[in-house]
């Protein structure tokens, strides 16, 4: 069964989006393998965000993601990595489609509900990263 990680970000966890964003995974056939809320420090994301430590809101990010406890979860189900990805939409929740998550219920590009793995190979390191 394939495994993918998912965030639901400070912006969600504040106004209280946990459930409806997880329900819409569970109704769409996902299942939780594990989950837990955790405060994310400057080491963990650095090595999430490596692939943004050049941009100019970077610390933006980081400051934003710190903020207040997050929820990460582990979910399974077939072709899970993509079935994610596409029911969380673009990354810029302004441009993301109505009826995909961050359509409905996004803010703007880092107010974006969840992160989630972008492919098989990143959903194993991140399970590793998170759950170690
Ligand atoms: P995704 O989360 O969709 O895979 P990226 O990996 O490109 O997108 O970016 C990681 C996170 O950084 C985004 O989810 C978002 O919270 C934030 N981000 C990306 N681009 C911007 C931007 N231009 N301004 C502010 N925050 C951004």
């Amino acid at each position: 069964m394939e495994r993918t990680l998912i965030i639901l970000k400070p912006d969600c966890m504040r106004r209280q989006l946990a459930g409806r964003v997880i329900s819409r995974l569970e109704d769409a056939g996902l299942r939780i393998a594990d989950c837990k809320i955790m405060v994310l420090d400057e080491k963990l994301l650095n090595e999430h965000y490596a692939h943004l430590t050049h941009l100019p809101f970077f610390l933006e990010i980081t400051d934003f993601m710190e903020s207040v406890p997050v929820m990460v979860i582990i979910l399974e189900g077939n072709g899970a990595v993509e079935r994610v990805r596409n029911l969380l939409g673009p990354t810029d929740s302004q441009k993301a489609p109505a009826g995909t998550i961050r359509g409905d219920l996004g803010l703007d590009k880092m107010r974006n509900i969840a992160h989630a793995s972008d492919s098989v190979e990143a959903a194993e390191l991140e399970v590793a990263r998170f759950f170690r």
